[in-house]
């Protein structure tokens, strides 16, 4: 199946055609580890994660490399403030990082190279766009080596010798501000105010690696041109990251890249759009965020991953309680469905033979039609609403002629849907668990008795029914109607849900 995909570089959304038949290289900027993750970074994550797992489905070979950006300025500032070293804060955020992503089910990409253990590219690449006339060397101050000075230099790229510099953001900034978002102050040494630092000078008290220019260590954006070379190729299909890396960081990752091999880069550019808490968008820098952390101590780890594909991707996407609240009652409901439905499959196994119901076929057509069209997320979970509504209406009757076949049906179809989109995967035996972890206090009617509450009242009934002690078990359930919340007794175990709250 053929798909179009919204291209940064051409304004246009493309059919897409891979540079090799069936093969895909895609390489996604990571994250800088100096502190945890705000959903911002969890968006890019969860947004690219769909992208491979559908390019997968479609049968592509694909290459996907995620970069960690394990040395720069924060991360050097962080260490010092902290007083440990740049590798052990760096290995601390790594793991946090695979924690947090593996709670919301992103899929690790084949390769994740750090800058670290790239050096001998990095320095390579510089070595050639120096070569090719790209870039030229400045002596900087003399750094103390082992208590001996030693000559060192800056290593710039030159704008003006590459002219068809800008032709992704389609600006040229006059002060390329290098790594982080602020400008920077004129500096002299430079040739031209648009020109980047390819490799820095050592300085005392930070890490450096050895180089042909002497101590140092490498700018920003070079390890991007060079990890995604080494491991795709001079020319490749997808590069993908937020918005905000556009200009300066793809634009200088092209230019350093095609300046040192004379080759392509990447075909198609890929850019989501921004979290945003009341229209301003999430960052570190601003103090405007909340970290994956912060969100998953209040939400279900699949309430988030369903929020953040409840717009697409290249759109912003405002983060706020009323929103989250929307998204935990619609995941929990058709958790709840799924539930019903596995509980009545396995009490009485019907297979999904036989022609699928005409629901079923329109919204698996749809849903990878909205895939196909640009990774159109939104879309696709509208996809799994009509099946929705078909599996309840067949569940409040599963005696009738054809229901059994029917919720057979769905169900494989929403296990399908979810393989893709990675929610709604989790089985029905964890649902007690996963309902618990939904029910937030704040889902509750005002007034009604709070989560603790019905924890303990629950358990109280499990007892009570172990002792087989029913005239309790009843009257804690009447309690717990009272209470707001409805208890299913099934083969594994007594279930709740706030009753209230999401009808
Ligand atoms: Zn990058």
């Amino acid at each position: 199946m053929l798909f179009r995909l919204q291209n940064t570089l051409t304004r246009q959304k493309e059919a897409f055609a891979p540079l090799a038949p069936g093969r895909i290289g895609m390489y996604v900027c990571g994250v800088t580890v100096y502190d945890y993750c705000h959903v911002g970074h969890a968006r890019v994550c969860v947004v690219f994660d769909v992208v491979q797992r559908t390019l997968r489905h479609l049968g592509y070979d694909l290459t996907y490399v995620r970069n960690f950006t394990d040395v720069d300025d924060k991360i050097i500032a962080r260490a010092n403030a902290n007083g440990e070293s740049v590798e052990s804060l760096t290995e601390r955020f790594i793991q946090a990082f695979y924690e947090d992503m593996d709670r919301l089910d992103c899929q690790r990409p084949d390769i994740e190279p750090r800058v670290t253990t790239h050096m001998g590219e990095i320095i390579d690449m510089v070595q050639q766009i120096v070569a090719r006339g790209h870039g030229y060397v400045v002596a900087s101050e003399p750094v103390p080596v082992n208590d001996q000075p030693m000559a060192t230099s800056d290593v710039y790229f030159s704008v003006e010798s590459f002219p068809t510099y800008g032709s992704l953001s389609r600006r040229v900034q006059e002060d390329n501000a290098d790594g982080a978002s602020e400008r920077v102050s004129f500096d002299g040494r430079k040739k031209d105010q648009r020109d980047f630092a390819l490799w820095k000078a050592a300085k005392p008290g930070e890490p450096w690696w050895p180089s042909p220019w002497g101590p140092g260590r490498p700018g920003w954006h070079i390890e991007c041109s060079a990890m995604a070379c080494k491991h795709l190729g001079g020319a490749f299909d997808i590069h993908g990251g937020g918005k905000d890396l556009v200009f300066p960081h793809h634009e200088n990752e092209i230019a350093q890249a095609q300046a040192a091999t004379g080759d392509a880069f990447a075909k198609h550019w890929m850019h989501n759009g921004f979290v945003t808490i009341d229209s301003e968008k999430m960052a570190k820098s601003t103090g405007n965020f909340f970290t994956i952390r912060d969100v998953l101590a209040r939400f279900h780890p699949q309430v988030l991953r369903y929020f953040l594909l409840t717009a697409h991707y290249t759109h912003p996407l405002n983060f706020s309680d009323k929103a989250m609240d929307e998204a935990a009652k619609r995941v929990l409901n058709v958790y709840e469905k799924l539930a019903q439905a596995d509980e009545l499959l396995a009490r009485q196994p019907t297979a999904a033979t036989g022609k699928p119901p005409a629901v079923v076929e329109v919204a698996q057509a749809e849903l990878m039609e909205a895939l196909c069209d640009d990774f159109n997320t939104p879309r696709a979970l509208a996809a799994l609403s009509e099946p929705i509504t078909v599996l309840t209406a067949a569940l409040a009757k599963p005696k009738a002629a054809g229901n059994m076949e029917c919720i057979a049906h769905v169900r494989g179809f929403i296990a399908r849907a979810a393989d893709l989109l990675g929610v709604f995967q989790y089985p029905a035996a964890q649902l007690s668990e996963l309902i618990v972890e939904l029910a937030r206090d704040s889902m509750f009617p005002p007034g009604s008795e709070g989560l603790a509450w019905v924890l303990d009242k629950m358990r109280e009934r499990d007892t009570a029914r172990s002792d087989k002690n029913w005239a309790r078990s009843d009257e804690l359930r009447a309690e717990l109607l009272q209470g707001g919340v409805e208890v299913r007794d099934t083969r594994e175990g007594s279930m709740w849900r706030p009753r209230l709250a999401i009808d």
